[in-house]
Order: C-alpha cells, then structure tokens, then sequence
C-alpha cells in the first residue's frame, strides 16, 4: 500500500515541487545519486573501479516533454561516452527510451538512440564497441522498448540491449525473444506501479519468475545481468551456476548506487562481475521515490523531516509510526500546497 502510493507520487508534479524543495529530501537523493554534474559521476566510478567493480552511468531524466530536452540528453549520453573513453573507465551507459521522446515521437526517439549508438561504436575503436542500455519503464513502454533492441540489432547496432521485469507476467516470452536475438538482458524485479492485468500482485510470484528467469537466462542468454540486492537469489543463483558449471566470467551482477555496497564488495572479492548502477543528474525526483518505495524504512524518515520542515510538525510522531501515513501525509501536503 505504501510501495503503491509512493510510486504514485513519483508521477506528481505536486509532490516533486514539495519534495525538491526541501533539503533533507535532496541529502536523501545524495545517498542514491553520485551528483548533479558529470564529473561527480565520474569521480564515483573512478572509486568504484578501484575497488573492482564496473559501472553503469545514468543521466536521470524520463518522459521528456520537448525535443529541445530529448536532444540534450542526446548530447549529454555522448560527452559521457567520450568522457568514459578519455578517462578509460570500466562503464557503459544506460539510457531511458522516454528520455530520448518515446512518447513524442518514436522516429525521432530512435534516431537519438543511433546517434548514442553510433558514437559508442567509433568509440569502442577496436577494442569493443561501448555497450548502451536500454532501460526498462513501466509496461506502457515494453513492447516498444523490446521491439526498438530488435529493429536496433537488425540495422546493425548490436552494442545495446535491454532490462527485463520478472513483475510483468509477459517476461518469459521476451526473456525468449532476447536470447533468440542474442541481445543482453538485466533482469530485474521492476520499479513501476502496474495494473494485476500485467503483472503479478503477489511480491513472491515477482521472486519466484526471478528466479526462472534468471535461471534460463544463465543457461542461455549472452552475457546476462543479474540485477538485485536479494541476498536469497543472489545465493541461489551462486549454487546455480557452480552445479551447472557456469563460468563466473559469463554473467554479472548489478547493483544500485548508494545500496548494499557490503554485498557488492563481497561478490566482487569472491571472483563475480559486479557492476554498480550510478545515476546523476537534476532530475533526480522520480528516481528517488522509487528507490524509497522499495524500502519504505527510508521514506518514514524523509517524510517526518519533510512534515516539521513544512511547519506541520505535528504529523511528525504518527509518520514516524504507521509507514502507511507516510504517503497519506505527502498527499496532505500536496494538497495543502495547491490551496
Ligand atoms: C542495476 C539495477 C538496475 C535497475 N534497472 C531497472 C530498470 O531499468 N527498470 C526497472 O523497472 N527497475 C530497475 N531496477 C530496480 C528493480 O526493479 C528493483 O526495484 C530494485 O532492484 C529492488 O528490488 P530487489 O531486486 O533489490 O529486491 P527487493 O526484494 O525489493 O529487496 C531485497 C533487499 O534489498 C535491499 N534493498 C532493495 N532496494 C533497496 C533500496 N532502494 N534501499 C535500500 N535497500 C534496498 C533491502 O535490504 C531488501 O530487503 C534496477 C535495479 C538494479 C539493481
């Protein structure tokens, strides 16, 4: 219930003005997000690569609403790109398709995503192509996101790939469409409020697809990522690949920025790939609601600060109790603020 209506709020103009606005939420986000500027974020994943672990770089920002911005994303995607050539990091990028205008204009959404596509590939200048994937959105955006990898390799640029939700119940059969096409899948549990109609209710339903998935994924998907921070799985999956004999060098696991660096220090030092998913940017909003609706222990914190900061310090205590209020009392602040 609280999961649902922070993900909810994640999609409120309202909320993100009250949120930004104050400073414990952006001390919040500094936790999740390496900085605002592209040097911070290549500075945390210069440190990560010092200690062993590979990097993904985000630049935050979704559902573009001009091509004005979708074009500065463009641009930015690829001064990251050179910048990670120039500084010769062990990263690649992730890049979200809405980012690019998805929801403006497919054509001119793609042609974006082949710019970025293009420049990785020069830059991979003989020693492999710079890998660019595509993030995963809310189910509005499968099938076109899973169809634009598929046209994408059928152009000739296979130096991208994908994520997939094991939350959505059509997974299976995309999992199958990558692996025929031999595209690179993260593989997830899925970040996004979504209708029982296309995905499963029950979080132990979403867990239980992980697992499948991640499992036929080991065994014949090319060189998949194995994205959480749930340590029964990650063992599972460590008993799965010693049984079946499966290099250690053949996958991944991925992690988020700011989240179990202990496990990610672990896996490292026992011989897996890890790779640390490091946004940065402005637009850190929605990703930060995310990240507090996975674990609602943060957001009791941020939404009492919030409410004393607001000067209805009164709704401090009962946030602090009942996780429940804690998005009822975001609402009530939205609210309070459109009067
Ligand atoms: C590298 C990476 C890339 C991702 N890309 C996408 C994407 O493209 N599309 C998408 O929909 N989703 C994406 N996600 C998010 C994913 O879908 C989940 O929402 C997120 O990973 C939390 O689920 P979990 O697998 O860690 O398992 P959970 O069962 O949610 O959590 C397991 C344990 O991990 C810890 N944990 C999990 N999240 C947090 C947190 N935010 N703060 C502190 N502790 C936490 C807690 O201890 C929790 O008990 C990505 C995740 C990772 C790791």
């Amino acid at each position: 219930m609280l999961k649902q209506s922070l993900l909810y709020l994640s999609q409120s103009p309202t909320a993100k003005r009250m949120v930004t606005g104050t400073p414990v939420s952006r001390q919040m986000a500094r936790r999740f997000v390496a900085g605002d500027t592209l040097d911070e974020a290549l500075a945390a994943a210069r440190a990560l690569n010092d200690a062993g672990l590979s990097v993904s770089l985000d630049y935050l920002g979704e559902a573009v609403e001009s091509r004005e911005e979708a074009e500065a994303a463009t641009d930015m995607v690829i001064r990251i790109l050179e910048a990670l050539k120039r500084d010769g990091l062990d990263a690649n990028v992730s890049v979200k398709p809405t980012q690019f205008g998805l929801d403006l204009d497919p054509d001119f959404c793609r042609r974006g995503i082949e710019m970025v596509l293009q420049r990785a590939r020069e830059l991979g200048d003989g020693e492999g192509e710079i890998f660019v994937r595509l993030d995963m959105e809310s189910s509005d955006y499968t099938e076109r996101t899973v169809a634009l990898v598929e046209s994408l390799w059928a152009d000739g640029f296979q130096n991208t790939g994908t994520v997939l939700q094991s939350m959505l119940r059509r997974t299976p059969d995309d999992v199958e469409r990558m692996i025929r096409l031999g595209a690179r899948v993260r593989l997830v549990k899925g970040a996004y409020l979504e209708p029982e109609t296309v995905a499963y209710p029950d979080k132990a339903d979403t867990d239980r697809m992980f697992v499948e998935e991640m499992e036929r994924l080991l065994d014949a998907g090319k060189y998949p990522a194995i994205a959480t921070h749930d340590e029964a799985i990650i063992d599972h999956a460590r008993r799965y690949v010693w049984e079946k004999g499966i290099a250690k060098e053949s996958f991944e696991f991925q992690m988020l920025y700011g989240v179990r660096r202990d496990l990610q220090t672990r896996l490292r030092e026992e011989g897996y790939n890890v790779r640390v998913y490091v946004p940065f940017g402005e637009s850190w909003y929605p990703y930060l609601m995310r990240r507090l609706a996975e674990r609602p222990a943060n957001m009791m914190f941020m939404a009492g600060s919030i409410a004393k900061e607001s000067g209805i310090g009164g709704l401090g205590r009962p946030l602090a109790i009942g996780g429940g209020m804690v998005a009822g009392a975001l609402a009530a602040l939205a609210w309070r603020r459109r009067r």
